[in-house]
Parts: C-alpha cells; sequence; structure tokens
C-alpha cells in the first residue's frame, strides 16, 4: 500500500466527516473500520439536526462537510422547528431514510480522492519513544504506519449492551465490541471513564393504529440542509404524535427495579437532555404524559422509531408499556430498546484542534470524546480530519473555531476547558454570541475559513463566493435608497417625523415591514430573489444588538491572544487557590480566555494568571535586553 498521512478509526459521523476532510486537504487517508456496510450508520434516531444540531450541520457544510448533503438526499421529511421564534435559534432538522441516509455517506466517500476504506478493526496504535504515534495495528496483525491517527470509535470501546438484567458486550445492537483500544489508551495514560445511552425499541407500523394518532406533516416547500442542495429527491411523508399515559407510567414505576439503571447494574450516567422514559417517569413524576414521536426509519420499510421512549427494561416489559399508548394498543416490537455504557477520554486531555496532548499526531472526536448525537460527531470529526492532515504535512497552522465563529467552537471550546458530568449534547444556549451564528448564515461565517485552510472544493466555492457578493450588492443597494419621514408617511409607512431620512436597509429590519413594501417605494428592489433578501432582512433585523455584542466579542478575543508561555507551571503562580490550580493542571489552559472558562476559576483567580504572565514576559524581556 502506498504511503499514508492519517488513518481515521470508525466508519461512524465523526470519521467519515474525518476522512473526507482530511483527504480534501490532500492527505493520504485511510478510513478504517469494522465494517464497510455500516459506514455511516444511524445507530438512533433516524434524523439529522434539529434545535442546536441544525446550527452544527450547517456548519459542517459551509466547511464541504458530507453530512448534509447525504441528509437532504436521504429526507423524508423537512422541518425547521422553532420557527416561531427568532432566526437564531431556529433548528432545521430532516426525517432521514436510515438506508439511504448510509448510501449517501458511501457514496460521497466513494467520490472523494485520497482516500481508501479499509475493513477491519484497530487492535492497537504505536507511538515513537517522544510519544508521537507512527503505526496503527489492525486485527490481522498488519501494522500501518501514517502521520496522523483519528480516533472516533463511538460507543464500542468496552461497549456493553443492557436490556433487563440481560448484559451483552457490544458496540451497538449487531455490532462487536471494541476492547483492545481501551487497553492502549490505558497504556498511553489516558483517564478513561464510563457513559451511558440508550435506544428506544422499534415497532412495526403495519401493527400501528394510525388513524389514533396525530399527524405531523413536514414543511412545504422542505428547506435543503446543504446549500449546494437545489432539489429535494425522496417522496416526503408525515411523522405522528401520541402520548404516554398514566397506565403507562404505572407500569414503568412498578417495574424500576428492573431497569439496569435504577436496579444499580449502570451506574454511570447518560444524557440528562435525551433521558430514558424511566428518567422522565422519575425525574417529572408530577407529569401526566409524555409526547411521543412515530418516526418512519425509511420509505421501503415498516420499521417505525417511537422518539421518546428509550428504555433498558426488560423487553416484555417494554412490549407491556408500548401496547398502554394510545394507538400502539396492538403494535409489534421488531426490536427491543436497549442501553448502552462504553469508554470514553476525559476531553481536557485533547487540545483545540481535537489533538491529543500526551500522545501528539492522535486526535480524538465524537462519542469517545464525550458527546452524544450525530451532528456533534461530525462536526468533532471534520475539524479533527483537518488538523491531521495539516499536521501529517508537518504545518504549524492549526484550524480552530472560536467562540464567536460557530457552534463547532463553542461545542469543541466546552468540552476541552470543561469537566463532563453527562454526555454532552448542543443546544443555543452554549453559544453566548448567538445572534450572529445562525443556522442561515453558516457559510457567510466559514466558508472563507474553509478555503484559507484548503477543505473547500470547487463547486462550493463558487456557489459561495457568488452568494456573499450578491449579499453584499444587495445590502450596499439597500442602504444608499432612502427617503424622508414625510415621504414614508405618505407611502403609508408610520416613522417618527423628525427629519432623519431612512434607508431601505433600517427599514427592512422592521419585523412589520417587507420587501414588497418597500418595493411600492424603491421600484428597484422588485425582482430581488427572495432568500436573499430574507438574509438581509434578519442581519437588519439583529443589527443594533449585533453591534453591542461585538463589544463583548472584541473582548472575548483580547483574553484569548493572551497565550500562556508553553511550559507554564501553575504551581509557581503565586496566589491561587489549590481548586483553581488543580482545575488549571487537569485542563492546561493556552489562553487567558481559556482559563477563565475553566469552572471553579474566579474572577480573582484569572487577575492572579494576568499579572504573572505579564510579570514573566516583563522578566523574559528584561533578560533579552541585557544579553
Ligand atoms: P459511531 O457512529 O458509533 O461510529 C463508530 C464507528 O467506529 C463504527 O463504524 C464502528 O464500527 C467503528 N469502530 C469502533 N471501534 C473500532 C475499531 N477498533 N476499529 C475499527 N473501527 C471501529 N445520540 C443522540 O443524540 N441521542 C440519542 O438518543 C442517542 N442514542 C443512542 C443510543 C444507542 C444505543 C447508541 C449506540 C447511540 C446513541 N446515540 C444517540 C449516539 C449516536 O449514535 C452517536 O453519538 C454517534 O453515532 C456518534 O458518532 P461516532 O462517529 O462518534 O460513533
Amino acid at each position: 500500500m502506498a504511503e499514508i498521512d492519517v488513518i481515521v478509526i470508525g466508519g461512524g459521523h465523526a470519521g467519515t466527516e474525518a476522512a473526507a476532510a482530511s483527504a480534501r486537504l490532500g492527505a493520504r487517508t485511510v478510513l478504517l473500520t469494522q465494517k464497510k456496510s455500516t459506514i455511516g450508520e444511524m445507530s438512533c434516531n433516524p434524523a439529522i439536526g434539529g434545535l442546536g444540531k441544525g446550527h452544527l450541520v450547517r456548519e459542517i457544510d459551509a466547511l464541504d462537510g458530507i453530512m448534509a448533503k447525504a441528509a437532504d438526499a436521504s429526507g423524508i421529511q423537512f422541518r425547521v422547528l422553532n420557527r416561531s421564534k427568532g432566526p437564531a435559534v431556529r433548528g432545521p432538522r430532516v426525517q432521514a431514510d436510515r438506508a439511504l441516509y448510509r448510501q449517501a455517506v458511501q457514496r460521497e466517500l466513494e467520490q472523494t480522492n485520497n482516500l481508501t476504506v479499509m475493513e477491519g478493526s484497530a487492535e492497537d496504535i504505536c507511538q515513537r519513544e517522544d510519544g508521537s504515534v507512527v503505526a496503527v495495528v489492525t486485527d490481522t496483525g498488519a501494522a500501518l504506519d501514517c502521520r496522523a491517527v483519528v480516533l472516533t470509535t463511538g460507543t464500542f470501546l468496552r461497549g456493553v449492551i443492557h436490556c433487563g438484567e440481560r448484559k451483552t458486550p457490544a458496540g451497538r445492537f449487531g455490532d462487536a465490541p471494541a476492547a483492545g483500544l481501551s487497553l492502549t489508551l490505558e497504556r498511553m495514560g489516558f483517564c478513561l471513564s464510563r457513559l451511558k445511552t440508550g435506544t428506544p425499541p422499534r415497532l412495526n407500523g403495519k401493527t400501528i393504529n394510525w388513524a389514533a394518532v396525530e399527524k405531523q406533516p413536514g414543511d412545504e416547500p422542505p428547506e435543503p440542509l446543504s446549500t449546494l442542495t437545489t432539489s429535494i429527491p425522496q417522496r416526503q411523508v408525515p411523522c405522528y404524535i401520541t402520548h404516554t399515559n398514566t397506565t403507562t407510567h404505572e407500569i414503568i414505576t412498578r417495574s424500576l427495579h428492573k431497569s439496569p439503571i435504577y436496579s444499580g447494574q449502570i451506574e454511570c450516567v447518560g444524557p440528562r437532555y435525551c433521558p430514558s422514559i424511566e428518567d422522565k417517569i422519575v425525574r417529572f413524576a408530577d407529569r401526566q404524559q409524555h409526547q411521543i414521536f412515530l418516526e418512519p426509519e425509511g420509505l421501503d420499510t415498516d420499521w417505525v422509531y417511537p422518539n421518546g421512549i428509550s428504555t433498558s427494561l426488560p423487553e416484555e416489559i417494554q412490549k407491556e408499556l408500548v401496547q398502554s399508548i394510545l394507538g400502539l394498543e396492538q403494535a409489534v416490537m421488531v426490536r427491543p430498546g436497549y442501553a448502552i455504557e462504553y469508554d470514553h477520554v476525559d476531553a481536557r486531555e485533547l487540545k483545540h484542534t481535537l489533538e491529543s496532548r500526551k500522545a501528539p499526531g492522535l486526535f480524538m472526536a465524537g462519542q469517545i470524546a464525550g458527546t452524544t448525537g450525530y451532528e456533534e460527531a461530525a462536526g468533532q470529526g471534520l475539524v479533527a480530519g483537518i488538523n491531521a492532515a495539516l499536521r501529517a504535512e508537518g504545518q504549524d497552522r492549526e484550524f480552530v473555531v472560536d467562540r464567536a465563529e460557530g457552534y463547532l467552537g463553542v461545542m469543541i471550546d466546552d468540552l476541552v476547558t470543561k469537566e463532563l458530568s453527562e454526555p454532552y449534547r448542543m443546544f443555543t444556549s452554549r453559544a453566548e454570541y448567538r445572534l450572529q451564528l445562525r443556522a442561515d448564515n453558516a457559510d457567510m461565517r466559514l466558508t472563507q475559513k474553509g478555503l484559507d485552510v484548503g477543505c473547500i472544493g470547487p463547486e462550493r466555492q463558487k456557489k459561495f463566493e457568488e452568494k456573499r457578493d450578491r449579499l453584499s450588492n444587495i445590502e450596499e443597494m439597500l442602504q444608499s435608497l432612502k427617503a424622508s419621514p414625510t415621504h414614508l408617511t405618505k407611502a403609508g409607512i408610520a416613522v417618527n417625523l423628525d427629519g432623519i431620512p431612512r434607508s431601505a436597509y433600517d427599514l427592512l429590519g422592521n419585523r412589520d415591514l417587507d420587501h414588497n413594501k418597500l418595493s411600492s417605494i424603491w421600484p428597484e428592489l422588485r425582482g430581488l430573489p427572495e432568500k436573499y433578501i430574507e438574509l438581509v432582512k434578519t442581519d437588519a433585523l439583529y443589527a443594533s444588538y449585533i453591534q453591542r455584542q461585538e463589544a463583548d466579542i472584541r473582548s472575548y478575543r483580547k483574553d484569548e491572544s493572551l497565550v500562556f508561555p508553553k511550559e507554564i507551571n501553575f504551581d509557581l503562580v503565586g496566589g491561587l487557590s489549590n481548586e483553581a490550580r488543580q482545575a488549571l493542571e487537569k485542563t492546561n489552559p493556552q489562553t487567558l480566555g481559556q482559563a477563565a472558562r475553566i469552572p471553579g476559576i474566579t474572577p480573582a483567580a484569572v487577575v492572579t494568571l494576568l499579572r504573572h504572565v505579564k510579570a514573566t514576559s516583563r522578566r523574559e524581556r528584561q533578560v533579552v535586553v541585557t544579553q
């Protein structure tokens, strides 16, 4: 085999984006995964996007990733969640045909130059004396030499499935776990902990009483996730809604001792915001019902995914609880739900590039780094893949998205600076600059950055440049068109009669005014494309808030630009509490801004650090002058 620059281990959501991104940068990349046929598999719900997650998918797309394109190619229902709320918190979501999604991801990889897909299991990673990685050993005993490795093993590391009292070693249903790499990581000195997640039973749609449940159609017309998608190829279908009831809750309450989470069989934590139905019944004991979305798994299958009843109760109890629900009285379970426990690495051992501090050249992304969700995994995969390729080329450059540039930056910064108490998932509330970080402007925020690093193909570059120029022309035009208050009042637009002319841009930022109304004053606005006008309107709507937020962003970037000396020893920083010192040593922040975001670091500790860094650099400057 020809020389390899980057080996990506694992063909899930993180691994596929990592491999494709690394190859787009020109690195000779191998994707090594247990089964080629499961590349792009959705282990749990057949959907991509949603609140917070939709932003991540758009950002992945803006950097020419594959997730949004695959979701559009396989989407059978498109909905923008939170449509009634402000544009900053809207979340595009696609219900996907599970098999078509897998095929679309596999097709994207086949069409990627510089990428070879290999079937096999990685059993070990070899290091040089200085700790840097040099090869991956497969289950055949072959050692594949390489310059960088991206580890994306999902829920597979020492994975154990729980269904009632039954425990089965597995990476997910039907797939073997990976044990060898856990030992490798322990040998390398990584701190491994256990997390868990779960999935609901799957139902046979032919046995559901559809007439009894509420229909939920998708958006018409569907809004694609990728800016490259021009039409949606698949037939669109509705989802349905039903609810648990007091009988369901009673069945669960009396069976709690049989649930591995409550019997003590599973001790680690799962995602609080994606809880099992057992958790919901215990935590929200006063609720009479919980919503369940009945989501088709595809166009050519009868399998239905009941979103909202993830459970690890014994199979016979799952059957009883399902059949207590309206519309599901005769429902046949085609696969029981289960919980899965797996090893993950403390992401504070990673840098913002997702490269590990302990083993240079080893990158990690996805569930192994403590997240849950396809989108979170894919986003990290993309960043890790780009950085692995840069490292393999021996470049000093790093690709880091900051908190003011994207949700990708928010997620990675949270992961590498904060201790994890549960699997991490994205929410819009995690982003402090969310008026800027909208799902609708991801390309305008990130594609240029992608072009600069070299991960954008020619098709996207062309589309992006056309759109960017068009938007800027439209905005310029709107800014230049002005009318006096008297003129506007005569045209039926109520403004203060203060003598100050208003621009078409200012007026468009008014929620109650639309492009059509403004066209009656300025006919040259007629015929401008609606989709671009909508984007400019959103910018105009938020313009004054964004101006204020820019001051916060400047101050954030100032703290980020204060870089600590490479070998900073926090023991030598006088005046820090033990708690602060331990937190700093564990996370090893590289900038004052990163240090300030670590839980337990008080404003007083930040000032102490700032003084120490300034004094150190003053001393260093003096030494240089006297020499
Ligand atoms: P995965 O998609 O799991 O991919 C891992 C890949 O690595 C696989 O292709 C595997 O074959 C390969 N691999 C593993 N070890 C090796 C090895 N040694 N050598 C070669 N290849 C290897 N997310 C949610 O957001 N909400 C949920 O409710 C939810 N529930 C879940 C329930 C279950 C039962 C499971 C299994 C997952 C659930 N998830 C959920 C998580 C979601 O599936 C993951 O977050 C996402 O798939 C993570 O992507 P990944 O790329 O990190 O790993």
